[in-house]
């Protein structure tokens, strides 16, 4: 029989801020995406044959599997819909999902983005109990123009689907070009009325953390490497929150311990903190996972984890409208809940 608290937290109705929907293929999925693309033959693939063996892949060799297995709209829209399963599957009611648009030679990315909005829209009806958004990623890597490109697809698809399409995040290698660079478009989206989730702090470079923090964001991706002045002017800035994602920090050994996460040091001091998954994927995790660690690791009470809940959709990008339906559902459980 499972324990008590982990019942609870499978139950807990809950709120997922940092989810890129690559990263978030599971195994199973990655076999449905395999076979949509070679058909019967993809059965013979060793890498199939690894997929069904869990966790026999390594994390970046699923990053390139699942990107090799998403070139077209019909298997971006596949992809789209078994993430969204599985996060209602775990009881999650509100995920903001990030992809960044691509082009193949059998996509284009206006394609790309709307595969994944037509999924959006085709599970708000078969599955009413979870919301879905989509925040449009700039990746770091790819060429200024390609970014331009992706913060002006945000605000075009924000004008036509403002219920979905929410915000702008900033991903990808850290280190391959400069914040700088990409501050101007990312200062267009944010005139435009989008909200920006920015991946910062992934590496020790102060300077920059400092000039993002300056630069201002909603929501702040990872903050690992937040620290002395920059943790201060964080610590004071109650606007911006933090996604902590505490299985991918800890496999990507940016962290040395679970009890070592910097999750700790911004919860206890009160600052706006939200439990996600990253790409529960590739780090094998879900969010229920995520919590139930937290719990473990940090001490956390049934309370603790209902209030994180709560204050994830305060932390969220949903409208003043549909925050009170998801803090209904919190409220409904955590009155039900009581005996736990
Ligand atoms: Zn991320």
């Amino acid at each position: 029989m499972k324990p008590n608290k982990e019942i609870f937290i499978e139950q807990l109705p809950k709120v997922e801020l940092h989810a890129h929907i690559n990263g978030s293929l599971s195994n199973e999925t990655l076999c449905k995406l395999s076979q949509l693309k070679y058909g019967t033959d993809a059965k013979h693939t060793e890498k199939y044959h690894l997929l069904t063996k869990m966790d026999l892949i390594d994390a970046f060799e699923k990053f390139k599997y699942a990107h090799e297995l998403t070139d077209t709209p019909e298997a971006v829209a596949l992809a789209t819909e078994c993430v969204i399963r599985d996060f209602s599957d775990d009881n999650v009611v509100y995920v903001e999902l990030r992809s960044t648009p691509r082009s193949t030679m059998k996509m284009t990315k206006d394609e790309y983005i709307m595969a994944v909005i037509d999924t959006i829209l085709k599970m708000k009806s078969q599955l009413p109990s979870i919301l879905v958004k989509l925040i449009v990623s700039i990746n770091r890597r790819e060429s200024i123009e390609s970014a331009e490109e992706n913060g002006s697809l945000a605000s075009k698809y924000a004008k036509l689907h403002p219920n979905i399409v929410c915000g702008v995040d900033l991903s990808g290698d850290p280190a391959s070009k400069k914040f700088s660079d990409f501050e101007p478009i990312l200062a267009k989206a944010r005139e435009t009325g989008l909200k920006l989730a920015l991946h910062c702090g992934e590496i020790d470079d102060q300077d920059e953390i400092s000039a993002m923090l300056k630069f201002g964001m909603h929501r702040l991706g990872h903050g690992t490497f937040i620290k002395g002045e920059n943790e201060e002017i964080l610590l004071k800035n109650n606007e911006i929150a933090l996604e902590c994602c505490l299985t991918s920090n800890l496999l990507c050994g940016v962290v040395p311990t679970y009890s070592d996460h910097h999750f700790w040091r911004f919860y206890k001091n009160g600052h706006p903190v939200v439990i996600c998954t990253d790409d529960f994927g590739v780090f094998s995790t879900s969010l229920s996972k995520e919590l139930q660690i937290a719990s473990d690791t940090f001490n956390l009470s049934s309370d603790d984890l209902i209030k994180l809940s709560r204050g994830a959709i305060d932390c969220s990008f949903a409208s003043d409208d549909e925050k009170p339906i998801v803090h209904g559902k919190i409220d409904s459980f955590a009155k039900d809940a009581i005996g736990f």
